[in-house]
């Protein structure tokens, strides 16, 4: 079966000392969880923090970074490569959010250049697609998704694939209280898919996870999650409280215990 994945970018937020405080919220409150698999990502300086309280929490739990450098060493200073991230237990790593693109000038080709690295390390990259607004009323939104998508992903065999998550993240719904609906989600989530088919094979396609992302909350979480082809979410703002994060993780849960829903 293949689970959902529910991913916190805590992006510039929080320290290490509210690494321990949030897990434990997070943890009394999500409750049971068989079916899905959580993913944080805290800043760097986070992850040490982060990579120790795990040791102690349920495997549903993983750890995940929100950049890294496609170069395995060297004169980079202020960088951060695969190497270092794995040796944190790190396990995924965010590739090409639009905050990357639109602030550090983060193109298609540094996309694919980091997305083959953290491939080679063995780590799963979540690359980060999706439409601005003037993209979004000029029509654009399948050109834009389908460039992003096959120069992000370069050379990526069907194996590859298999490790990859897409995060579909429509700028425009980034940090704005601004959701796609899931009906403008599922219609988006099913082209990315068919890309898929035609790069690879259905096969390979089907299995892909396709998160979204851009203001998911606890109110809209389930509606999202529900639609055939969203197969998680990638959440910023409201992950910042561990409950509603736990709430949000929840709804991609089937069996929903009656204290929390
Ligand atoms: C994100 O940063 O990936 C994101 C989706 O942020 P927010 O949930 O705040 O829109």
């Amino acid at each position: 079966m293949k689970k959902k994945i529910v991913a916190a970018n805590w992006k510039m937020n929080l320290t290490h000392k509210e690494v321990k405080p949030y897990l434990d919220r997070f943890l009394a409150t999500v409750g049971e969880i068989n079916e899905v698999q959580v993913v944080f990502i805290p800043s760097f300086t986070s992850i040490p923090a982060f990579a120790d309280a795990l040791e102690e929490s349920p495997s549903f739990c993983e750890l995940g970074a929100q950049d890294m450098h496609w170069e395995k060493e060297g004169a980079f200073t202020g960088e951060i490569s695969a190497a270092m991230l794995q040796a944190l237990q790190v396990k995924h790593v965010v590739i090409g959010h639009s905050e990357r693109r639109q602030w550090f000038g983060e193109s298609d080709e540094i996309v694919a250049k980091k997305t083959a690295a953290a491939l080679q390390a063995g780590l799963h990259p979540i690359v980060c697609i999706g439409e601005t607004l003037a993209e979004r009323d000029g029509n654009r939104v399948e050109e834009v998704l389908e460039r992003q998508l096959r120069k992000g992903l370069g050379d990526c065999s069907s194996r590859d694939l298999g490790s990859v998550v897409i995060a579909y993240e429509p700028v425009w719904a980034i940090g704005t209280g601004k959701t796609a609906t899931a009906a403008q989600a599922q219609e988006a989530h099913a082209f990315i898919r068919s890309v898929l088919v035609s790069t690879f094979d259905p096969t390979t396609a089907e299995g892909v996870r396709i998160q979204y992302g851009g203001s998911v909350k606890p109110e809209n979480a389930r509606e999202l999650m529900a639609q055939k082809d969203v197969d998680g979410a990638l959440v910023g703002g409201a992950c910042l409280n561990p409950e509603s994060f736990a709430r949000i993780v929840r709804c991609a849960e089937k069996r929903q215990p009656t204290s929390i829903t």
